[in-house]
């Protein structure tokens, strides 16, 4: 099943060329599923409404069947089942420090104390950050920065994680890093999307890939038979 829907999904930001123009696609529940396309094809943009950060000009969004709505207590639930983790961690990273960055989500939740930082604790020790929780994140490299953006987004424990590029901007080490993560966390049940431009990436990396081109969706299914041309 789908955990995640788009149907018609048409978008243009201000002053724009359309950004989504019409895109129909389904999210299958438990996968790993890249969003392929070049710079400008529309990613970021859908995956802004995903999780309800932009609303449709035209058409719908749906988790799990339900179409999303948009008052500030539906868009809180939704938020803690999809998380999104941004291109750039400095679009994402507002505390003075690491450890009060992944606890605002989770604070926000109104969860007791100990709560919090108990997720706080298995987020970073998840990304391999615990030894910084309390450093600046201004201090930390561009790699480290955005690790510190994916503990934000686990310590909502989503059932869905997007990631927008994740692998933009890294060295081939912490590229390998990133992509262990995600298997690691598909492999405990979580949906898993991430954007990239990067073919070998999907080849590699995704159960199933949607292939995105100027705004509208030119293949949907799985990466084999991407691959295999039809
Ligand atoms: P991608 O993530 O695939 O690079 P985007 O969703 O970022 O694609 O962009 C899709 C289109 O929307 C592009 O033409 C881009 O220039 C435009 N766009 C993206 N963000 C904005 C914005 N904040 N304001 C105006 N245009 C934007
Ligand atoms: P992405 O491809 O992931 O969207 P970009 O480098 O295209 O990354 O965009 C970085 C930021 O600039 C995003 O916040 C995006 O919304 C914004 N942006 C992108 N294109 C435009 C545009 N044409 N006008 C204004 N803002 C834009």
């Amino acid at each position: 099943p789908f955990i995640i829907e788009t149907r018609g999904l048409a978008y243009s930001y201000e002053n724009g060329e359309p950004a989504l123009k019409g895109v129909t696609l389904g999210i299958s529940e438990g996968k790993k599923t890249v969003i392929l396309g070049p710079n400008g094809s529309g990613k970021s943009t859908l995956f802004l409404h995903m999780n309800g950060v932009l609303r449709p000009g035209k058409g719908i969004v749906l988790y799990e069947g339900e179409p999303l709505r948009y008052d500030n207590k539906s868009l809180a639930s939704l938020r803690q089942k999809v998380g999104l983790v941004f291109q750039n961690p400095d679009d994402q990273i507002f505390a003075s420090t690491v450890e009060e960055d992944v606890a605002f989500g989770p604070l926000n939740l109104g969860l007791p104390r100990a709560d919090v930082e108990e997720r706080v604790e298995a987020a970073l020790d998840i990304v391999d950050m615990a030894g910084f929780r309390s450093r600046p994140a201004q201090q930390l490299s561009f790699g480290q920065r955005k690790r510190v953006a994916i503990a934000g987004a686990l310590a909502m424990d989503p059932r869905v994680l997007l990631m927008d590029e994740p692998t933009a901007g890294l060295d081939a080490q912490m590229v390998r890093e990133i992509l262990e993560l995600t298997e690691e966390l598909n492999y405990k049940g979580k949906t898993l999307v991430i954007s990239t431009h990067d073919v070998d990436l999907a080849y590699e990396w995704a159960d199933d890939v949607i292939l995105m081109s100027e705004g509208s969706v030119l293949f949907s299914g799985t990466v084999d038979g991407l691959f295999e041309g039809e």
